[in-house]
C-alpha cells in the first residue's frame, strides 16, 4: 500500500506558514514505514527540534483506479479516518529554501500516525461538512472543517489518479487546517471526528 498525501489544502495554515496558493494540488508520498497504529506512541526523533502537528482526514481507497473521472471519484473511497502527518519543519525549511525535495522531512519512522477506526463514507449525512480537531494534552490545537478545503475528496482522487494508480488500502491524508506547531515529548494527542475520539496517544 502507499500513503498519498495532500498539502496546502487549506487556506489559513498556507497563510500560518507563508506559501503560496497552489492552483493544483500538492502532492507528496510516505512509505509504509511512517504509519503508526493502534494508538501506538510516537518516538520523537533525534534529527528535529520542531516537529508539527498537523492532523488530517484520511481517506480509504477502496478500488482499484487510474485517470478517474470527477463522477466517478466517490466510489474509488469508502471509509474517513483521522491520522497526524508529522512534519519535521526544521528540516522541511531547510529543504525547500535549496529547493530540494523534502521526502525526509514528511515520510519518517512514525511520521503517519492514524486512527484505527476508519468510519464509513456513509455515515455522513455531507463529506463537503465534516468537522474535525486536535486536542493537545486537553487543550483544542487544531479544527477544521471539509467545507474550507481548497481541493474537495473527489478532486483529490481524480487528480492524483492522473499520476498514480490508486490501489485499494492506499490512504490520502487530505491536508491540514491551521493551527500547526511543534510536540514536545510527554504531550499527548488527541484527534477526533465530528466530537467522536478516534486517535490517542503520546510523544514519547
Ligand atoms: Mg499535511
Amino acid at each position: 500500500m502507499k500513503i498519498i498525501a495532500i498539502g496546502r489544502n487549506y487556506a489559513e495554515h498556507i497563510a500560518e506558514l507563508q506559501n503560496e496558493r497552489p492552483e493544483e494540488p500538492v502532492i507528496f508520498m510516505k512509505p509504509d514505514t511512517a504509519l503508526l497504529r493502534h494508538n501506538e506512541p510516537f518516538y520523537h526523533p533525534a534529527f528535529s527540534n520542531d516537529i508539527h502537528h498537523e492532523v488530517e482526514l484520511v481517506l480509504r481507497v477502496c478500488k482499484e483506479g487510474k485517470y478517474i473521472d470527477a463522477k466517478f471519484a466517490g466510489n474509488y473511497y469508502d471509509a474517513i479516518g483521522i491520522g497526524i502527518d508529522f512534519t519535521a519543519r526544521d528540516l522541511q525549511n531547510k529543504l525547500k529554501a535549496k529547493g530540494l525535495p523534502w521526502e525526509i522531512a514528511k515520510g519518517f519512522n512514525g511520521s503517519a500516525p492514524i486512527s484505527d477506526t476508519f468510519i464509513p463514507k456513509e455515515n455522513f449525512q455531507d463529506v463537503k461538512n465534516i468537522n474535525f480537531d486536535l486536542q493537545v494534552n486537553g487543550t483544542q490545537r487544531q479544527q477544521g472543517n471539509t467545507s474550507l478545503m481548497l481541493f474537495d475528496f473527489d478532486y483529490i482522487i481524480t487528480y492524483v489518479s492522473q499520476f498514480f494508480t490508486l490501489r485499494k488500502g492506499d490512504l490520502i491524508f487530505t491536508g491540514t487546517p491551521k493551527g500547526v506547531a511543534a510536540v514536545q515529548v510527554g504531550d499527548k494527542l488527541r484527534a477526533s471526528i465530528e466530537g467522536q475520539n478516534l486517535l490517542e496517544f503520546e510523544i514519547k
